[in-house]
Order: C-alpha cells, then sequence, then structure tokens
C-alpha cells in the first residue's frame, strides 16, 4: 500500500515533490491533486505513487484529490515526459499546459494574522497607536495616517486568528491590496491561497411552460410568451425569448402565477460562426491517390510530408482522411494555425462531422475549454480540431494526426514549455500508433529535410484543382522605378495599373504590406537620432490618427512600441537636439490603405492587421466582407497570407516584404519565401487567372526569384546548402538560451558565466558549437537586458546534455532559473 504520491506541479523547478496520502484517498497515476506548497495551494498531477517518503522528509499530505480516474492516460503522461525531457522544461509546467481545465478550479486567496503582527496589535492597543509603523514606515515617511488606520483594522479584523476571504477582509477595512501586499511584506499578515475544485459546465436557463388547465386572463404580451412557447414544444431558452423581444418583466409575471418555470440546464456545444457551406465536387486523381496512401497507414505509426501547392485541395483530402479514420472507430486531430480557423473551415466541418467536432482555439473561455476538453475525453468527440495546444487533446483512439500549414510559426509556444507542436505531433503518433501528416505548400525546411532522408514519406500535389493554373508573377526592380520616375513611391506604377484593372473588371484584389501602423521609424534630420521606446531598445512605431465612425474627429495620433505597448504622443521635437525635422521612415499597413484610398477614391477598401482584427469577430467580419464582395481591395500584414480561399481575388501586389531579408536571423530567407508563395497563392482560385506583382529591393535574391517562379524545390536546395554549411538546423540541432535581469551587469555576468561553462564542455570534447554569448539582437525589453547564446550540434542527445550542464551549472551558481530561458528549436533568435 503506497502511502506516499509524486506530484509534478507548475512551479519553474525541474523535480517533482513527495506528498503524503491521508486515509481514505487513493490517487492514482495521472489524477490532479490538490497540495500545499509553500504558503499556497497548487493543482499537481500524480506521477508515480511510492511506498517510502526520502529521508529526513518532513511530510506535508494531499489536500485533495481531483479525479478518481487518471485525467492523462499513460500515452499522454509519456508525451509529457517527453516533452519536458526534450524541451528541458518543468514536467509540471508541461503538465498544466496539456490540462486546460482552469475553469473547474476557484482560488481563494486568505489572510491570516503572524505572531509579529499580533505583538504589534498588542503594542497598539496599550495606546501607543500603531508602533511599529512609527520605528520603520514614519521613518520613511511613506503612510499616511488614514493608511495606518485602516492597517490597524486589518489587524484587527484578523485577530481571532482565523483565515478571512480577501473579499470579506476589503469589505471589512477598506484596504487596496497593494496595502494588504505591503503587510504581508512586514509578515505582520501571511497570504494563503485555497483551491477547490467547481462545476465548469456553462449553464443555460429555460422558460418552460406549465400544463394547466385553467384559462386565467392575460394580458396581450403575456399570451405572446406563452404562445411562443407552445410553438416551440413547450420550452425556449431565455436567451432566445430576449432575441424575439419578449420581455422579461411580463416572464416574471408569469412564473409568479406559476404559468411558467425557469430551469437551468448544462448547456449543449455549438459550433460558432459558421459559413454554411453547399461545396460538393469529387476528389481528384492526385487526392484520390494522397486519400488512399493515408489510409492504407491507419493503424499504425506513419510520418507523411503532403507537400500540396496552393490551392491544390489539400483541405478535402485531410477532412476524406478524418472520415476514413472515423469509421473505423479512430478519432482525429487537425491542428490550425492561430488564425486558421476561419467560418469557412469551421463551416465545411460542421458540414462533415456535425456534433462530432470539438474546437479548441485561444479565444475560448475557460469553462469553453474544459467544456470541449472533457467532450473529446469522454469520446463524444472524435474529431478535434484546434491551435497548438489541441495536439494534448485527450482524443481516446488516436488514429490520425493533421497538422495544416506545418511550417506556421504559431505552432511554435513562445513562453515555458517552449514546444512544437508540429514535433510534439510525430512524438504523439509514434505514442499513439497514428498516422500523421503535415501538410503545406511551403513545408519548413526541417520537415522537407526529413522527407529527403525517408524519415517522412512525402506525398505530392502537383497541380491546381480543376487544372486552375498557378499566377504569373511579375517583379519590378524598385531601384529601378526609382531610377525612371524619379519619385520614392509606395505602390509602382504596374501594380496601381493592374490593380485598377482588376477592380475595373468586378474582380478582388489583396496588397501584402507587412508592418502595421503608419510609419515604422521615426528619426531627426538634425542629430540622427532614432525615437526609441522608453523600455526596449526597439523603435517606435507611429500611428496615424484612426479616423472615427463618421470619418472626422481623429482621435490618437500616436506612437507605440510593438513589444512592450507603450505609448507616447508625437512630440514636435527631436528629444534630444529639439529640432523640428522629424521624419517618418518606411511605410505600414495603415499608410498603404491611406495611400490607396487616395489612389482609388471608388474602391471598397479594407484593412486587415493586429489593428483591424483584435478579436475573432473583427476577423470574420473582414473575412465575410471580402467574401461577399463588399471589400475589392483589401490591404493587411501577413494575415492575409494565411490559407484564405476566396475565388473573385485576382491580384494580389506584394510590397515591402523583402526587408525581412536584412534581418540577423538564419532563417530569413525561409520566411520570405514562404510569405511570399503563400500570399500569392491567393490569386486565381476561382474561374480566372490570377497575377501577382511583386515589388522588391532584391530582384537577384534567390529566395525572391524561387517565390516568382513558384519553385519550392530550387528554393530548398539553394537554402538546405547553406544550412548545412553554416551547420543550421535541419544539420543538426539548435537552441537559443536567454539570460535576462533588470540590471544590465547583472545579465551580462551570469551570461559569461554559462558561456565559460559551456567552453569548458566544449574543452571536454562535447560536440557542441556555441555562438556568444553577446547582447541580443533586441538588447532590451520591458526594461529588462538580455544577452543570449546560441547553442548547436551534429547530435541532439549532445546538445541536451551540454544545456543539462548548463542550468546545473546556474543553479550552483544562484543563477534564479526564472531569469534564464532555454528555447530548444528556436524559431525567433531576436
Ligand atoms: P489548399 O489548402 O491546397 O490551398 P484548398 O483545400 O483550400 O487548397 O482547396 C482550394 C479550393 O479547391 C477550395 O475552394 C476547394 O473547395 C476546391 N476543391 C478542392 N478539391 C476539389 C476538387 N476535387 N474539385 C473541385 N474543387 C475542389
Ligand atoms: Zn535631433
Ligand atoms: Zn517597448
Amino acid at each position: 500500500m503506497p502511502s506516499y504520491c509524486e506530484v509534478a506541479l507548475p512551479v519553474p523547478l525541474d523535480h517533482t515533490f513527495t506528498y503524503g496520502i491521508r486515509l481514505g484517498q487513493s490517487p492514482k497515476r495521472g489524477a490532479r491533486v490538490i497540495v500545499p506548497f509553500r504558503n499556497e495551494k497548487l493543482i499537481g498531477v500524480v506521477t508515480a505513487l511510492v511506498a517510502g517518503a526520502p529521508e529526513g522528509f518532513e511530510v506535508r499530505y494531499l489536500e485533495a484529490v481531483l479525479d478518481e480516474e487518471p485525467l492523462l492516460s499513460e500515452h499522454l503522461l509519456e508525451l509529457g515526459a517527453w516533452a519536458a525531457q526534450y524541451y528541458l522544461a518543468p514536467l509540471g509546467e508541461v503538465l498544466r499546459a496539456m490540462l486546460p481545465l482552469t475553469a473547474e478550479v476557484r482560488r481563494t486567496v486568505y489572510y491570516r494574522i503572524t505572531d509579529l503582527g499580533r505583538d504589534v496589535l498588542a503594542t497598539a492597543m496599550e495606546g501607543n497607536e500603531t508602533t511599529a509603523a512609527r520605528s520603520s514606515d514614519r521613518r520613511k515617511g511613506r503612510l499616511s495616517r488614514e493608511e495606518q488606520n485602516i492597517e490597524r483594522r486589518v489587524l484587527e479584523r484578523l485577530a481571532s486568528g482565523d483565515p478571512v476571504k480577501v473579499s470579506a477582509l476589503r469589505t471589512a477595512t477598506a484596504a487596496s491590496l497593494p496595502l494588504l501586499a505591503a503587510l504581508v511584506r512586514k509578515k505582520w499578515i501571511a497570504r494563503e491561497t485555497a483551491a477547490a475544485e467547481r462545476d465548469a459546465r456553462r449553464m443555460e436557463r429555460f422558460a418552460v411552460l406549465v400544463p394547466d388547465t385553467r384559462l386565467p386572463s392575460l394580458t396581450e404580451k403575456q399570451q405572446a410568451i406563452l404562445a411562443e412557447l407552445a410553438a416551440s414544444g413547450g420550452e425556449l431558452p431565455l436567451a432566445e425569448l430576449r432575441r424575439r423581444d419578449l420581455p422579461a418583466s411580463t416572464l416574471q409575471t408569469l412564473v409568479r402565477r406559476g404559468l411558467v418555470r425557469i430551469e437551468e440546464r448544462p448547456e449543449q456545444f455549438r459550433l460558432g460562426g459558421l459559413t454554411p457551406t453547399t461545396e460538393s465536387f469529387a476528389l481528384n486523381t492526385a487526392q484520390g491517390d494522397a486519400l488512399a496512401t493515408l489510409t492504407g497507414a491507419l493503424g499504425a505509426f506513419h510520418a507523411f510530408l503532403l507537400y500540396g501547392i496552393t490551392g491544390s485541395g489539400k483541405t478535402a483530402v485531410y477532412l476524406a482522411a478524418m472520415q476514413k479514420a472515423l469509421d473505423r472507430g479512430l478519432s482525429s486531430i487537425l491542428l490550425v494555425p492561430e488564425i486558421g480557423l476561419t467560418p469557412q473551415t469551421a463551416g465545411l466541418l460542421d458540414a462533415a462531422f456535425g456534433q462530432k467536432v470539438a474546437l479548441l482555439h485561444s479565444a475560448l473561455t475557460p469553462e469553453e475549454r474544459s467544456e470541449q476538453w472533457r467532450r473529446i475525453r469522454r469520446g463524444d468527440a472524435p474529431i478535434v480540431v484546434g491551435t497548438r495546444s489541441a495536439i494534448f487533446a485527450a482524443a481516446p483512439n488516436l488514429g490520425l494526426i493533421v497538422v495544416d500549414e506545418e511550417h506556421d510559426q504559431s505552432y511554435k509556444q513562445e513562453e515555458t514549455p517552449r514546444y512544437n507542436a508540429r514535433d510534439v505531433a510525430v512524438m504523439r503518433a509514434k505514442l499513439a500508433g497514428a498516422v500523421v501528416v503535415m501538410g503545406s505548400a511551403t513545408p519548413s525546411l526541417e520537415s522537407w529535410h526529413n522527407a529527403e532522408r525517408g524519415k517522412y514519406a512525402r506525398i505530392e500535389l502537383r497541380d491546381r484543382v480543376m487544372n486552375r493554373p498557378l499566377p504569373e508573377v511579375e517583379l519590378i526592380d524598385m531601384r529601378r522605378e526609382f531610377q525612371q520616375t524619379g519619385k520614392d513611391e509606395l505602390f509602382s506604377r504596374s501594380l496601381i495599373e493592374q490593380t485598377k484593372a482588376a477592380l475595373e473588371r468586378g474582380e478582388q484584389a489583396l496588397i501584402l504590406l507587412n508592418r502595421r501602423g503608419y510609419s515604422f521609424a521615426v528619426m531627426c534630420r538634425a542629430c540622427g537620432e532614432k525615437l526609441d521606446c522608453q523600455n526596449c531598445a526597439i523603435a517606435l512605431t507611429h500611428h496615424k490618427a484612426a479616423l472615427d465612425d463618421v470619418g472626422e474627429a481623429r482621435v490618437g495620433q500616436r506612437l507605440e512600441c510593438h513589444y512592450c505597448g507603450y505609448k507616447r504622443t508625437v512630440p514636435a521635437r527631436c528629444p534630444k537636439c529639439e529640432s523640428e525635422h522629424l521624419y517618418y521612415l518606411g511605410a505600414g499597413s495603415q499608410q498603404g490603405e491611406e495611400r490607396l484610398n487616395e489612389i482609388f477614391p471608388g474602391a471598397r477598401i479594407g484593412r486587415m492587421d493586429r489593428d483591424t482584427v483584435r478579436g475573432r469577430g473583427d476577423l470574420e467580419r473582414l473575412l465575410a466582407r471580402l467574401h461577399s464582395g463588399e471589400i475589392n481591395l483589401l490591404v493587411g500584414t501577413q494575415m492575409i497570407a494565411k490559407g484564405h480561399d476566396i475565388h473573385s481575388v485576382t491580384l494580389v501586389g506584394v510590397v515591402g516584404c523583402d526587408h525581412a531579408l536584412s534581418m540577423p536571423d538564419f532563417r530569413a530567407a525561409e520566411r520570405v519565401f514562404q510569405l511570399m508563395t503563400q500570399v500569392s497563392g491567393r490569386a486565381g482560385r476561382g474561374d480566372l487567372r490570377g497575377r501577382v506583382v511583386v515589388q522588391t529591393y532584391y530582384p537577384d535574391h534567390y529566395a525572391i526569384l524561387a517565390a516568382t517562379a513558384h519553385d519550392y524545390t530550387a528554393f530548398a536546395e539553394r537554402e538546405l546548402k547553406y544550412r548545412r554549411w553554416m551547420h543550421y538546423p535541419p544539420f543538426g540541432a539548435l537552441a537559443n538560451v536567454l539570460v535576462q535581469s533588470e540590471k544590465m551587469e547583472e545579465a551580462a555576468g551570469w551570461a559569461a558565466i554559462l558561456g565559460k561553462s559551456l567552453v569548458q564542455e566544449q574543452e571536454r570534447g562535447a560536440p557542441v558549437r556555441l555562438l556568444g554569448p553577446c547582447t541580443a539582437p533586441i538588447a532590451r525589453i520591458k526594461n529588462v537586458y538580455r544577452f543570449h547564446m546560441i547553442l548547436k550540434s551534429n547530435s541532439r542527445k549532445a546538445l541536451n546534455e551540454a544545456l543539462r550542464g548548463m542550468l546545473k551549472r546556474a543553479d550552483e551558481a544562484g543563477i534564479p532559473r526564472r531569469n534564464l530561458i532555454v528555447d530548444v528549436d528556436a524559431l525567433r533568435l531576436m
């Protein structure tokens, strides 16, 4: 009979914690428990049951066991352990990322008086006011008399020794949260948190007709409500009555008179925001072959790279394969990029699978997320569709995983655990004996290389559906454009002409301008000063006044930092030399929109970027307006390149997407190639031929030339040569280590210590290469100084061991774990 268990907790420490099991508790491996940790209560996952505790162990006991049966299957526990090892992330943090069930636990904060607090209170009672306040705080002159009174009230309220909930304490004493925090720092009171389970199901209220034989006299409104209820089978959700403008007060009267009763029930699942689809077509030969290959492989682990050009009909293949899996009683997970789950895709899924679909994306409330998770776990929803964390969905009998647009950067999580869902997908498929398909028109070089080596089987869709041609691409050399026109215009003559022609023919055009805001830097002509964020080593972006709804009053002209959100007004003079000659550099999407409005006054222009798309609804509305033709000219950032399938778009303009080629990042060429190819792929997806105009300052760059020729293979070949030469992924593995501190000397010192320890590892023969340590390309973000080093190795095992050694060294040197970011397979090196 085990009397202890190991619990993984979501704290930045690389081990599990031992807890005692009380009589009557029977935690199983994979179940969630609530445990005391420091002075908090945390939720963790049981990873092992053990007979004895380590020697000299001061036993703390499980507070509660939340799941009778394991919530995480052995597969998922194993997957979690793998991810923790591979990404050097604490297991508890990995497991927390796997279980999106925060809605099921309520956190409550309590305060309790300490012994010191009692002493202070006792002295105060003797008439000396709060003496301690006099001795320490008065001296600093910080506390007002009123604040001291509040402090005293807090101590009095807690005097009995019982913990008091934060809400009750604040109501009784009018104490602010900072004041309570200050009392905790002085150790007069202690803060505790408690976690308790709660019911996260969303409830829906219904009005239900009470069968009655009386014929009471009723007002017209009352009759209307009863009639609506009768016509709908005797009941309706309250929300629906509200939608029909039936007054709540009348309903209340009916309830009082006993003619209607209100019932509360768990809400049914519905797919939201659909575009109904009426699509029906037979798969073409290439699609049919792809499907046959995938279905033939179901039932065991197989990894495929589905390389299909834009518009080749990959989605139809995914859905058909998911149907085949379903027919065999297997569930599927379809991963989509962050904004890839458009109403169009949701509509297709709903038409194909209806109630069997579960959606997991970032815009869900915690309650919705937990509801979806439970449906999947119960087996009610064998079709799981979601963004990156959906790779951890507890789908039973998993048979198929599809990673759509596998090259997309949103599969990488940029916080702990820093996993890439595409790579986790492959490991998950391995553990579950499932098929994994990574699909893209522009595969990541990692996946392409794996296909070349035979690690993944490659399936190709070489043509667009219905034999539609790929768009013709015209390259405009912007240096020559400037020589010829003598003007520095944002849009070239050719792009303007062709946009005009497309609009006149009643077609639609997209223009990519891959930076948001109006201008992306402000400089002083007199002294050369660039206006930087006060918190970050980053140029401020100029956002011009937005027009309000009426198109008049101008609001919010400002400079903004895209890293920390800092905003300031636009200065009239240079803050350094007082010169009035400030000038603005580089055009963003907002400027693009303004210019297009001037050039095409008759066009129906829309803009798609992080400023116009803030919530999910915004994206859906913009896409709907584009689909309906209400917008015929859309300008935007890379968001416009993502998978949209709009048949009357015939022209795509690419403006300023080659800036990125000058970034200090070995993936710059790959990103530019992907973006250009993907955005070009939006043109000519219907019956009309598409055309692309690319404006560039690097007309000879191989990424630009290959994208122009729609030649992925040529690009990959060239790029792989460079990567091999430079020992960059996919040749060997890479990790980025960031060392951060608010004090620059501290960060620099720590980086030097860790750099030295890695050099020593090298000297001892560890096959790793080290770049740095040096200041990170962005040297400061949110007032935190950043140093980094890049570690490369042909052996992933050697890389992992070197990083482990480094973490150990950091621990010995007293470098806090939270000041270190270890990013294995890093995508961002900035
Ligand atoms: P991809 O993701 O490969 O770029 P999609 O899956 O979005 O392409 O498909 C492009 C378009 O072709 C969609 O409008 C889709 O409905 C249509 N389509 C897919 N397969 C066929 C087919 N076999 N016959 C006709 N149209 C098809
Ligand atoms: Zn100046
Ligand atoms: Zn900033």
